[in-house]
């Protein structure tokens, strides 16, 4: 008998949570020699997800819920869930059905052909906004090519970790998390099982244009330096041509004589300088930005209520 934990992030799930459980349950009857807890995490949900948790949690014993006192994030949700967890398989799923849980018995068969993790795959981005798939394969492409991680396309939170791949996910203990890059880099051996994109079957994503583009920035900062070396890079060429200029003008002023119109290249060169300053100040406030939280030290979540006993948990 394996013991395994299902960590669920949940904002705002009210609508899913139901179903959720039937269907999980469902698979979980399938599967005897296996034993299952739910860990939800309730990211400061607005709604009646917590009553619901706490509800169930009174004619489930094996449902234990933790309970943040605001929103902090489906990163810090899962952090959470996982620290929360003891048992030796742990497996990490989406509330809204959209990581078809009917996959678990295949990734768990993966573990116990001696994968460290199974992860899901989605192959198809049916009933996803065309602009957004757009945007997200890009972004694949780009820190990939950045980064000294490989980042799998497609691939979700979705998966079943053993205890030695959890417990090295928890070492990294970076306040400002990327799981997908967290993942990819600890190593191990992943199994990838793919499937086709569920739309959402109740409630809405969370996720809205600029908090996608705020977590593209959150992974290219967390896991590449590429853009520091680019500001270097992009400095001393325009310093070394207008070098070359600076001579040219010179030698002119020298053999030709002054002309006096300048006023295109003056202002080009102020506006296409003064473009790069800001930019390369940008890129440099972006990791400012990242050394001062993370130097703040503060814990990525605050739980106000749980159920998990916290004999041996240190956080909450
Ligand atoms: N989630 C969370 N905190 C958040 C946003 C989302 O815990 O701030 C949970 C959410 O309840 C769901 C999962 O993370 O279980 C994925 O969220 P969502 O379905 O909105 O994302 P998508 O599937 O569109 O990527
Ligand atoms: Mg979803």
């Amino acid at each position: 008998m394996k013991n395994v934990d299902i960590v669920v992030p949940c904002y705002n799930e009210e609508e899913s949570l139901k179903d959720f459980y039937i269907e999980t349950q469902k698979i979980f009857k399938t599967l005897p020699d296996y034993k299952f807890t739910y860990i939800f995490v309730n990211d400061g949900s607005k709604d009646q997800t917590l009553p619901m948790l706490e509800q169930m949690a009174s004619f489930d014993k094996n449902i234990k819920y933790v309970s943040f006192s605001r929103n902090f994030g489906k990163e810090a949700a899962i952090y959470a869930g996982l620290q929360a967890s003891t048992s030796e398989l742990v497996c990490l799923i989406d509330a809204d059905l959209q990581h078809p849980p009917a996959l678990i018995p295949e990734m768990l068969a993966g573990i116990e052909e001696g994968y460290d993790c199974c992860a899901g795959r989605r192959v198809s981005r049916d009933g996803e906004p065309k602009i957004r798939s757009f945007f997200s394969r890009q972004f694949y492409k780009l820190i990939n090519k950045m980064s000294d991680i490989d980042l799998v396309d497609g691939a979700v939170d979705f998966r079943v970790m053993n205890r030695a791949y959890v417990d090295a996910v928890l070492q990294l203990s970076e306040r400002q998390r990327f799981s997908k890059g967290l993942f990819t880099w600890i190593g191990f051996d992943t199994k990838w099982i793919e499937f086709k994109n569920i739309e959402r079957a109740n409630g809405e994503s969370k996720w809205s244009f600029f908090s996608l583009f705020k977590y593209a920035i959150d992974g290219v900062t967390s896991f590449s330096t590429v853009p520091l070396r680019f500001a270097t890079v992009i400095g001393a060429i325009v310093s070394a041509v207008s070098f070359i200029y600076l001579i040219y003008v010179l030698v002119r002023a020298i053999f030709v004589g002054i002309d006096t119109p300048g006023y295109t290249t003056t202002i080009f060169s102020i506006l296409f300088i003064g473009g790069i300053i800001i930019l390369s100040c940008g890129i440099l406030g972006e990791y400012i930005a990242r050394i001062y939280k993370e130097s703040k030290n503060r814990p990525v979540y605050i739980v106000k209520k749980t159920n998990v006993d916290d004999k041996n948990k240190t956080n909450f």
